[in-house]
């Protein structure tokens, strides 16, 4: 039985990027950067008042209180580019400043003179001092031209589109969803919600789950079916899968000790070559990973719901990160609520609590209810507490590693947590 570390470098090292695909940009959502988005154009585009008021021009000294100006004309959100060469002109917030002015004043720190008859202002007195460059926004001043504004491997969200859509880029290089097919095992196994079960038969979780996981983690489910403990039916479902263009492969059941437990005979029948089966977790140990012949991933996970779970967020998402571009995740590091008696020299998965202790500091809390068969603190679960296989048993307050329930953070937080 080998090791978490030691599995994960296996699966790494069987995993390679996705190539890159160009794309429209508002359909990137979702999807991460193959490459560095750098702007072609300054944003704001041209020196643009921040206010409604009056432009001037002042230099580099504050204008005092009193001034008195005439106003040679007005510009709006829109209008074309225009020569101040005295006076004050009257500017609405986001209209292009006019070429001479510097600074501008905002209409409530003037008083109007003069009005012509249409109300417009002719004559204004500053009631309040003028900074140099005071409420003008500078051309380039956000973003300048040749700026990188996104590097490969962010993930492009509605803020990532703003910036594109506001810097006219439309479009990027990105690395397309993974493609993942999900069987799930068992003749137990009954998918339809609305059937009354009959005697020994459960309710088919693993399989919503999953296929929502799958697609929480940036991939695209090709393919999702049941079969029934048959090494033949599981190995044509599983050519299904690899007809519809899956590049991973994921199955739940039937690969630990038992009689009907066929999925690593099956896959050897095929000439999958088998990297390992069983590691040192809990819950989940007897995992399997495997290469198919035509190059394709296989991951076998246990049918426990929990162990499914921990498969698919410790073994797969980790997969799914190679193939996206995406750096190895890092954990947070936070104190343990209460301590935990870890009965065996094994990783230990958890499903957490991440909480505030009284002086608004996360601590992180082990649920009751770990058996791996436990659904129900699945659903109280916010996080998942590891442990490494060598530590002992973790004392109150002690430092423990905590994941997400998915591998995706915030993109500024993904950038410190990699
Ligand atoms: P197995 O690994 O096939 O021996 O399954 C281990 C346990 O998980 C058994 O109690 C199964 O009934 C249960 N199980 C297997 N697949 C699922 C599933 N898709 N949904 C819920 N429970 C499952
Ligand atoms: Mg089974």
């Amino acid at each position: 039985m080998i090791g978490f570390d030691e599995a994960l470098a296996l699966i790494q090292r069987e995993v390679a990027v996705l190539p890159a695909r160009t794309c429209a940009a508002p359909d990137a959502v979702g999807l991460v950067l193959a490459s560095d988005v750098c702007s072609g154009e300054d944003l704001p585009p041209f020196d643009n008042s921040a206010m409604d008021g009056f432009a001037l021009r002042i230099g580099s000294e504050p204008l005092a209180v009193g001034a008195e100006l005439d106003v040679a004309g007005a510009q709006a959100a829109g209008d074309t580019h225009a020569i101040a060469t005295s006076g004050a002109w009257e500017i609405m917030t986001g209209a292009r400043l006019p070429d001479g002015l510097d600074a501008v004043i905002p209409v409530e720190q003037v008083e109007v003179l003069v009005r012509d008859g249409t109300d417009r202002p002719l004559r204004i007195r500053t009631t309040a001092v003028v900074e140099p460059g005071q409420h003008v926004r500078l051309r380039g001043e956000d973003v300048r031209t040749g700026a990188c504004i996104l590097k490969a491997g962010t993930r492009i969200e509605a803020p990532q589109l703003m910036l594109l859509a506001a810097l006219g880029v439309a479009q990027v290089q990105v690395r397309p969803a993974p493609r993942v097919a999900l069987l799930t095992t068992g003749r137990e196994l009954v998918d339809d919600p609305t059937r009354t079960l009959a005697s020994g038969e459960i309710r088919n979780s693993n399989g919503p789950y999953l296929a929502q996981r799958v697609r929480d983690a940036g991939a695209q489910l090709v393919l999702r079916e049941t079969v029934s403990d048959d090494a033949d039916a599981f190995l044509a479902a599983l050519q299904r899968a690899l007809a519809a263009g899956a590049e991973v492969v994921l199955s739940t059941g039937a690969v630990s000790m038992g009689r009907y437990d066929f999925v690593p005979d099956a896959l050897r029948r095929i000439g999958a070559c088998l990297h390992f089966h069983k590691v040192r977790i809990r819950p989940g140990k007897p995992l399997l990973f495997a290469s198919l012949p035509g190059g394709q991933l296989y991951f076998g996970l246990p049918g426990n719901p929990v162990s499914s779970a921990v498969g698919l967020r410790f073994f797969v998402e980790p997969a799914l990160r190679v193939l996206l571009g995406l750096a190895p995740e890092r954990a947070l590091r936070v104190p343990l609520a209460a301590a935990f008696n870890k009965r065996a020299a094994l990783r230990f998965h958890l499903k957490g609590g991440l909480e505030l202790d009284q002086h608004g500091q996360l601590q992180a809390r082990v649920l009751p209810g770990q058996e791996s068969f436990r659904i129900a603190p699945m659903a109280q679960a916010n996080c998942w507490i590891v442990l490494p296989d060598t530590a002992a048993s973790p004392a109150a307050g002690a430092m423990v590693d905590v994941y997400g329930l998915g591998h995706w953070l915030p993109p500024q937080l993904d950038e410190v947590m990699t």
